[in-house]
C-alpha cells in the first residue's frame, strides 16, 4: 500500500457532471471512513465535497475538463494515490470522455483499485480504508 508523507491514505474521488450530487451524498456516508485520508480531486468536484464538508482533507486540482483529470493520471503513474473512485456518467457524450478510458488505462497498468460505481467504491472504501485502521491498531 502506498502512504504519503504524512502516512494517509490517498483517494482521488471524482464525479461528472450529472454524479455529482451522488459523489456529495457518498462522500457523507462515508465520512468517518473518509476523514483520516488524503483526498485529492477535479476541481469542480472537490469543491462541492469541500463546501459540504470542510473538515475533510481535499485538495483541488484543475477542472476535469481542464486537465483535472491528467493530474489524477500523472498521480497515478508516479504512484501517489491509493485509490481512484470515479462517478461516471455513462449517458451523456461529453468532450473529455478520453480521459476517463485514458484513468482505467492507467489504474489497470499500475493494478490500482478503481470504482465507477457506489458499490465498488463502498467495496474499496471497506478494503482499503477499514484494513489501514486494523494494520494501525
Ligand atoms: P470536475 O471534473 O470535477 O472539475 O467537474 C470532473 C470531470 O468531468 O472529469
Amino acid at each position: 500500500m502506498i502512504s504519503s508523507s504524512d502516512d494517509a491514505l490517498r483517494f482521488a474521488l471524482v464525479a461528472h457532471d450529472a454524479r455529482k450530487d451522488e459523489i456529495v451524498e457518498w462522500v457523507g456516508l462515508q465520512q468517518t471512513r473518509l476523514s483520516g485520508l488524503h483526498v485529492f480531486s477535479t476541481g469542480t468536484t472537490g469543491s462541492r465535497i469541500k463546501e459540504a464538508f470542510p473538515e475533510l482533507n481535499v485538495t483541488c486540482l484543475k477542472s476535469g475538463p481542464l486537465g483535472g483529470d491528467q493530474q489524477i493520471g500523472a498521480m497515478i503513474c508516479e504512484e501517489k494515490l491509493d485509490a481512484l473512485i470515479f462517478f461516471v456518467d455513462p449517458l451523456s457524450p461529453m468532450p473529455h470522455d478520453v480521459d476517463v478510458k485514458a484513468l482505467t488505462r492507467l489504474a489497470t497498468v499500475y493494478d490500482l483499485p478503481m470504482a465507477c460505481s457506489r458499490s465498488t467504491a463502498d467495496l474499496i472504501v471497506q478494503g482499503l480504508i477499514d484494513e489501514d485502521a486494523d494494520e494501525r491498531v
